[in-house]
């Protein structure tokens, strides 16, 4: 750590792609400097990784940095536009409280966003704030930890600071700032944009960017826009594939909340569920389900036929060859889901070979966790361990035959018994951020004690170690009359 100009240097080594494309894409805009900031969590393991020094960011001026009071060198901070669908209707929006200041080149040459989220008013914020208050920042932080700990491609959380100014919802709270890490902001409400408001060939060159980004292995093919299709189909796939499989549910997949990355982003009024129910909906707001667990394939679908719309102009000269072009590859996008869905749920149950009842198999189980209103992820961690639990499923029948059935199944493959266990352990997790651990967590960080997230959050990063004291994260919320729910206002 070399002192320099009396601070300590931070790593920061920005690079500002972003701001060479055309102007129409976003607003250079700085953040608006806030009152007294307080760093409450640093992701140190990442600020690593990314070729930051710890110190150096703890320090009054690289806390100042994460407040946006200070600008690092080579950053350029900007507001990204953006468009979207909002349950389903067409929307302008933008970065309305999130800056991009640039992206840093990490020791090993990755290209990474630093975004700050809630640094104050852009032109795109409409009638908000521009602010964030500390619960919903730390919340963030937490679920977007839990995501990478479950090996879910994810945007990271690097820090959140207290601004030392409240914020006003329903109640005065106090503002925060949380630093997020993405491998790009790049949305499908960002081609959304540019599609129905720029050019055609500001489009391509937003297609060009994406493919440099984050396809870099797609050459020169004959339609290198199709396989750019192609390509977010099959990561989305795979990402949703991987929420189903640990049952998270987003709360809000509106088409600026989906990324070209096939990163989760924006975790706003998301949760984990508990029981086991297609129909479950946490968001308060979402008041028919459009974005319930077991509809989240079917709005992703939608979603990438929003996506490929937008990329009609570019995709044949003929509209008509175009369309047919991008419905053929939208509508490969359930299939593809469904194989990695099945390989993962194979996974879940140690299966390592194919047989073709497996899927009745599954459905079984699945059928039967519904009808007995049982844990999910409890169950599928007692089934790792081959473990009775005193639930109503375990006590049942059905789930005995099941079970019976499940065990000749193991029988007819090569891999021993203690092959498929560790197999279990590695894609069944032992905990999940349960909400009402959430919950108690933020209520203790935002009254000054970070003990109670901080041992949520080294739990969370290993969550398939199945030690002893991850077992403490295992026990279900007290029953309440009231089901969990989630707040957009955040
Ligand atoms: P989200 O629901 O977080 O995906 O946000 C949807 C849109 O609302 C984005 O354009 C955000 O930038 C904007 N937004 C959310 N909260 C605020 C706020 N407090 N001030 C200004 N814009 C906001
Ligand atoms: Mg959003």
């Amino acid at each position: 750590m070399t002192p320099k100009n009396g601070s300590m240097v931070a790593g920061w080594n920005f690079d500002n792609s972003y701001a060479r494309l055309p102007q129409s894409f976003f607003t250079l805009h700085e953040p608006t400097p806030v009152r007294s900031p307080k760093l409450v969590i640093l992701n140190e393991r990442l600020a690593t990784s990314l070729g930051l020094n710890i110190e150096a960011l703890q320090s009054e001026d690289g806390v100042a940095v994460l407040a946006g009071n200070r600008i690092p060198k080579g950053a350029l901070p900007l507001a990204q536009a953006y468009a979207g669908h909002q349950f389903g209707h067409f929307t302008m929006l933008g970065d309305g409280r999130a800056l991009l200041l640039g992206e840093q080149i990490t020791p090993v040459g990755e290209r990474v966003d630093i975004q700050l989220k809630g640094a104050g008013k852009t032109p795109y914020s409409r009638g908000g704030d521009g602010r964030a208050a500390l619960g919903p920042m730390l919340r963030e932080y937490i679920i977007s930890e839990a995501m990478h700990g479950l090996g879910i491609p994810t945007t990271r959380s690097l820090a959140v600071v207290t601004t030392g100014e409240s914020v006003f919802r329903e109640t005065e709270l106090p503002g925060a700032i949380l630093t997020r890490v993405a491998s790009s902001h790049l949305r499908v409400g960002t081609f959304e944009y540019v599609s129905n408001f720029c050019t055609p060939e500001e489009l391509r060159s937003l297609a060009d960017y994406a493919l440099q980004r984050h396809f870099p292995d797609i050459g020169e093919v004959e339609n290198r826009y199709l396989s750019l299709l192609r390509e977010v189909i099959k990561r989305q796939a795979a990402l949703i594939a991987k929420w189903q499989l640990v049952g998270f549910v987003h709360g809000v997949m509106n088409t600026d909340n989906m990324t070209i990355s096939g990163e989760a982003i924006d975790y706003g009024p998301c949760a984990f569920m508990d029981t086991y129910d297609p129909a479950t909906v946490f968001s308060s707001i979402d008041l028919q389900g459009r974005y319930a667990y077991g509809n989240q394939p079917h709005m992703a679908a939608w979603n990438l036929a929003r996506f490929a719309e937008a990329l009609l102009p570019i995709l044949h000269d003929n509209p008509a060859e175009a369309v047919e072009l991008a419905q053929e590859a939208v509508s490969d996008f359930a299939k593809q889901y469904h194989y990695y869905w099945l390989h993962g749920m194979r996974a879940k149950l140690g299966l390592f070979n194919e047989e073709t009842e497996d899927l009745t198999l599954i459905k079984g189980l699945l059928n039967l966790m519904q009808k007995h209103r049982a844990d999910y992820t409890n169950t599928f961690r007692a089934l790792t361990f081959d473990e009775t639990e005193d639930t109503a499923l375990f006590r049942s029948q059905e789930f005995a035959q099941w079970r019976e059935q499940w065990h000749n199944r193991l029988t007819r493959q090569s891999e021993p018994k203690s092959a498929s266990h560790q197999f279990m352990r590695n894609n069944n997790p032992a905990l999940i951020p349960r909400n009402h651990r959430v919950e108690e967590a933020l209520e203790a960080a935002v009254n000054g004690d970070k003990s109670v997230m901080k041992k949520l959050l080294k739990a969370l990063s290993n969550p398939f170690a199945h030690s002893p004291e991850q077992a403490d994260y295992c026990t279900l919320p007290p029953k309440s009359s009231q089901p969990y729910r989630t707040y957009c206002g955040t």
